[in-house]
């Protein structure tokens, strides 16, 4: 028996321990948490929330002590799974926690890998909150990522290993440039990438996988987890070269030599069919042209609080005033 905040009526342990997987939405660990318990969700929220108020938006009113009083895990354990609670309460943040996902855009609610939660005898759904680059679960060869909106989306891809390959490559990606800047041009490399592949009988790599999934599963209609699983090794690419502070450098230079070299390497590295002087190119770099400022000519410090500001991920504590003059000599 442990106390509810605000001095409230006291609270008992419910009978069955049911832990939150990683990044769970509190919708979804509240559902799982009243079905182990034979219990309705509603009665659940009312019987936790600190008001009478009725209603289904009412999980921020659920204090977190009340939370740990039924579930018998810590705060800290909480914080560490749920997003809604380490945003209503930043004092339980830790270093551990740094880069882990806010409940915020741009991050989605999306199934947790049907195979991770199965092998944690969960057998109902699991939602969580998921960052860009939650898009293979490596261990199960499964897809998870964009289009998935339910469990059954989830496609299995381990007789595609150039999908799964990417997603390593992604890590790679985001541990070189970090993934505020990765994320940022994320949804660009889609875009680019797809314009290549939007016509069905293009030869792409994206199409060709396209086919045989086609094929596998029997079907001549496909749900978009489908493209966009095919369409993934080919945008890991293409955003490894947008992402790249170096290339972008080039894309935006107002030296036509720097741009063809650009050009040149985005083409060598989509061969045999290669990224060109496309729309959707084009437009990325009309968009991240700034106007030259002395101490910052391409536009990279303007661009840095951006990155930070919509990362939807929890930020490493503020540099120094010291170690932020230090990375201005460097620049
Ligand atoms: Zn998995």
């Amino acid at each position: 028996m442990t106390p509810a905040a605000g001095g409230g009526p006291r609270l008992r342990r419910l009978p069955c321990r049911v832990a939150p997987v990683p990044d769970e939405t509190l919708e979804s660990y509240l559902c799982r948490l009243a079905v182990g318990n034979h219990l309705a969700r509603d009665l659940l929220v009312e019987h936790l929330s600190t008001t009478g108020r009725r209603g289904r938006r009412r999980l921020h009113l659920i204090p977190l002590q009340a939370l740990a009083a039924v579930t018998g895990f810590t705060e800290t354990r909480l914080a560490h799974a749920l997003p809604e609670v380490r945003q209503h309460e930043p004092h339980l943040r830790t270093r551990t926690l740094i880069g882990r996902v806010l409940p915020v855009h741009p991050n989605q609610q999306r199934p947790w890998c049907r195979r991770c939660a199965a092998g944690r005898g969960i057998t109902g759904p699991v939602t969580i909150w998921a960052r860009c680059d939650y898009a293979v679960c490596l261990r199960h060869r499964l897809w998870v990522g964009r289009g998935v909106h339910h469990g059954d989306d989830q496609l299995g891809i381990a007789d595609f290993p150039d999908i799964t390959h990417a997603q390593v490559r992604l890590r790679r990606l985001i541990r070189r440039h970090g993934y505020p800047r990765v994320r940022h041009h994320f949804l660009n490399a889609y875009d680019i990438q797809h314009e290549l592949s939007r016509n069905p009988f293009a030869m792409t790599p994206a199409n060709d996988r396209l086919r045989r999934l086609h094929a596998r599963e029997h079907t001549q209609f496909l749900p978009w987890a489908y493209v966009y699983a095919a369409q993934f090794p080919e945008v890991v690419t293409v955003l490894a070269v947008i992402s790249s502070p170096f290339w972008r450098r080039a894309a935006i230079s107002l030296d036509g030599a720097e741009r063809e070299r650009f050009f040149d390497e985005m083409s060598r590295r989509t061969e045999p069919h290669p990224v060109g002087h496309t729309r959707a190119l084009h437009s990325w770099i009309y968009h991240q042209r700034r106007p030259p400022l002395p101490d910052d000519p391409d536009g990279e410090r303007l661009l840095r609080p951006r990155y930070i500001g919509a990362t939807g991920v929890i930020p490493p504590p503020e540099p120094s005033a010291e170690a932020r003059a230090a990375d201005h000599a460097r620049q």
